[in-house]
Parts: structure tokens; C-alpha cells; sequence
């Protein structure tokens, strides 16, 4: 049995063994507790560097792939930034620490449900949640400053590089779901996008409409 502190120790390692070696980004991810978003039988593995399942048939993220997209955003203190696919929530309240707002979005009412619970119990308070269908953004509080894509599309959905604001980064997967696929940054200037290729990652399908529950 290894006690707390050791487990966040071996957290810790795992993330800058990957590449997340910023300090604001790491700070972030100790202070957030992943076990919060995580619950029933896989609850014990929360501190491991993988995916797990969540409810709706969904995962939360490893964490080194949260830590390695967090920092590709390179988020100021002031930015408004958009999350789509919230899942459990992890993600979002990992951004809500260096960030000065986030709207996270998810085609599952439940996912949002459970996920703006948590934000409570957490005290975060600069996030808001809802359900959309996020491959049309959220075009009534764009543009966004930082905009995250937490579920893979094939390119990345026109209304999103519409709603990034000049100056902004977007980042996502693409690629077909069930493959692997491709972590992308995308930058906006007055000049058109730069694309640049992170890593190879596996994300669940960003699907379209909103779901049944
Ligand atoms: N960021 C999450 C992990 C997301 S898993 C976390 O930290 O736990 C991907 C999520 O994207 C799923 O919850 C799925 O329901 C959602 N999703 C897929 N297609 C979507 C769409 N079109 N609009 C909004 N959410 C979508």
C-alpha cells in the first residue's frame, strides 16, 4: 500500500517523464485531485497514467496527454477558453487553474450534469457547463482566446477556427476514430493557420447532435 504522497510523487513523475515540464501546468495538475472525477470500480487507478472509463461509454483522458494539450495551448491568466467534451470534468478544471475562464461543452447531459457537480464540491468557480453539440462552438461567447478539442474529428470543424480569435491557439485531435490519430496545433494570425503536429493520440469520435442521456 503506497500512501498519499508517494502516489502524487509517482503522478508527478509520470507527467514530466512525458514531456509536461512546465510549472504552471504541473502546479495545476497537483492541486487538481483526478480522483474527484472519477468514480466506481476504477476509482483506485486514478493516479495512473491512463485513460479510464467513464459513464456514457466515454474516458477520461491519461493524464500526461491532459498535461502535454494544456501546455501546447500556452494559456495566459487572462484568456477566455473554449473546452468541447467535457467528460468528467478533469480536463476543464486542470485549464480553469491558469486561465481566467472556461466553457466546457459535451453532447452528454449527464457527463455535464456530474461534471458541474464536482466543479462545486471543488469551488471552481470560473467554469460554466453545458450541453451543445460542439462542433458548432459556442458562437454567442466567441471569439475564444484558447479553444480545446477533447474528442477526435477528421479535420478540424470550420465553426471552431471561426470562433478563435486572432492571436489564438487551437488544440485537437484528428484523424479517423478507431485509428490513431494526430494531436494538432493550430495558430491564428492575420496571415491564415499554422498547423504543427504534437503526437500521435487516441481519442474518442467528436459525434454529432446531442445524445439520448
Ligand atoms: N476532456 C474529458 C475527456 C473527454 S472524452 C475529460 O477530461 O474527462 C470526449 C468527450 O467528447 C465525451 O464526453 C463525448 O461525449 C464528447 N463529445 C463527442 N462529440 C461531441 C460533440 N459533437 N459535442 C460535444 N461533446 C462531444
Amino acid at each position: 500500500m503506497i500512501d498519499a504522497a508517494e502516489r502524487k510523487m509517482r503522478f508527478l513523475y509520470a507527467l514530466r517523464s512525458s514531456g509536461v515540464t512546465e510549472a504552471r501546468v504541473l502546479s495545476a495538475m497537483e492541486k487538481i485531485d483526478r480522483g474527484a472525477f472519477i468514480r466506481g470500480t476504477f476509482a483506485d487507478k486514478a493516479y495512473e497514467d491512463m485513460p479510464l472509463p467513464i459513464a456514457c461509454g466515454q474516458t477520461i483522458s491519461q493524464p500526461s496527454v491532459v498535461g502535454l494539450m494544456t501546455q501546447a495551448l500556452e494559456l495566459g491568466s487572462r484568456d477566455k477558453v473554449l473546452e468541447v467534451g467535457t467528460g468528467s470534468g478533469y480536463q476543464a478544471a486542470v485549464l480553469s487553474q491558469l486561465c481566467r475562464r472556461v466553457y466546457t461543452i459535451d453532447r452528454h447531459r449527464r457527463l455535464v450534469r456530474e461534471a458541474e457537480a464536482v466543479f462545486r464540491a471543488l469551488d471552481l468557480s470560473n467554469i460554466t457547463a453545458m450541453t451543445a453539440d460542439g462542433s458548432f462552438g459556442l458562437p454567442e461567447q466567441a471569439p475564444f482566446d484558447r479553444i480545446l478539442v477533447t474528442a477526435a474529428a477528421e479535420d478540424p470543424p470550420g465553426p471552431l477556427l471561426a470562433q478563435l480569435r486572432i492571436g489564438g491557439i487551437m488544440v485537437l485531435p484528428v484523424g479517423q476514430s478507431g485509428a490513431v490519430q494526430t494531436l494538432l496545433q493550430v495558430r491564428k494570425s492575420e496571415h491564415g493557420l499554422d498547423y504543427n503536429e504534437l503526437r500521435p493520440v487516441r481519442f474518442v469520435p467528436l459525434v454529432e447532435g446531442l445524445a439520448q442521456e
